[in-house]
């Protein structure tokens, strides 16, 4: 199918063209890469959607979180979109999403669009994948996309850098609340949600979110906040209490971000962020070419031998490369 077929079926918001779509920015094969380009820049650049991240460690409630919430706003008219974030999936060779029998109310509502994570060998490929994925989903009119990542590594940061607003999914824990949460996924939060407020866990609950506001208040106060944020909530996503109160918070915020100027300096910050990730991944990729790797072994060599200054290998060993990627064009 042609690129520009595929972009029209994105656009009038076919769900197959946008799944198709999505395929094409995850292959890593060269000739999909181009198609892949073709097809971003076919798209629309007026249409936004509202980007929430969220993220949790397994077992926090992220699926049943993703559930409920998404099925509120389906329920209010929105069009919701759900995409994954999975560093770890090369490795279990599982997925999240995958299991989506806790989202399968979701899953079948008109409205909604579920993406599972493709295994994915590295992070950088995972963030370029999943915001062109975004860019798809934008284009095919959704109104808010969640993306969802488990809480290990570099994930969160990477779903802070792609969302408008990022959102921690926390269990209500004894003891040493904050010791499991770091400080700097703490500043990236724009919410601190402690899911499974019901039952027997309402109390530990209560406690938890009490220690995460204080906790809250003591970070320095973010330019890109209004009064109260960031904050800390109870929410049970199982018995779907709370997530109102959420969803006002969250419109709450985009609405002083977007008067105060800071929704539109953010994505462009994001955007120019993610060019230059772009350029370092791609100057890095270079270095991993059979003939990149041989000059730099043998460059290595000389310079062990004490046959050449490391600084003026490094020089040869870069001109080498200009040369060679010159040549290719
Ligand atoms: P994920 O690994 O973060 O995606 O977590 P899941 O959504 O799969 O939930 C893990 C377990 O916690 C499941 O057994 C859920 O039923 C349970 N769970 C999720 N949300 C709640 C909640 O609000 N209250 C209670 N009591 N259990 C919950």
């Amino acid at each position: 199918m042609e690129t520009a077929q595929l972009a029209a079926g994105i656009i009038k918001g076919e769900r197959r063209a946008l799944a198709r779509g999505i395929t094409l920015v995850e292959s890593a094969r060269e000739d999909h890469r181009v198609q892949a380009s073709a097809l971003l820049q076919h798209l629309p650049r007026d249409r936004q959607a509202l980007r929430i991240g969220l993220s949790g460690t397994p077992g926090v409630g992220k699926s049943t979180f993703v559930e409920s919430f998404g099925m509120m706003l389906v329920e209010k008219g929105l069009r919701v979109a759900v995409l994954a974030v999975d560093p770890s999936s090369s490795r279990s060779g599982g997925s999240i999403l995958g299991d989506k029998t806790r989202m399968d109310r979701l899953a079948r509502a008109p409205n909604a669009f579920i993406r599972p994570s493709p295994s994915q060998t590295h992070l950088g490929g995972v963030a370029r994948r999943t915001r062109e994925a975004v860019a798809l989903c934008e284009a095919a009119g959704f109104d808010v996309v969640l993306i969802e990542t488990v809480g290990v590594g570099q994930s969160e940061t990477v779903v802070a850098e792609i969302s408008d607003l990022f959102l921690l999914l926390l269990a209500p824990a004894g003891g040493d609340e904050l010791q499991g949460v770091k400080r700097g996924i703490m500043e990236i939060a724009d919410m601190i949600l402690i899911n499974k407020a019901d039952g027997d866990l309402k109390p530990a609950a209560t406690r938890t979110c009490a220690d995460y506001a204080g906790a809250l208040r003591l970070l320095r106060k973010r330019p890109q906040d209004p009064d109260g944020f960031p904050k800390a909530a109870m929410v049970s996503a199982l018995n779907s209490i709370g997530l109102a109160d959420v969803w006002g918070d969250i419109e709450t915020l985009t609405a002083w971000r977007r008067a105060q100027g800071f929704w539109d300096r953010t994505r462009a910050a994001q955007a120019r962020y993610w060019f230059g990730q772009d350029v370092r991944n791609a100057l890095l990729e270079q270095l991993e070419t059979p003939k990149a790797r041989a000059a730099l072994q043998s460059f290595g060599d000389k310079v062990a031998a004490g046959e050449m200054p490391p600084s003026v290998a490094a020089q040869s060993f870069l001109q080498g490369l200009e040369r060679r990627e010159g040549s290719k064009s």
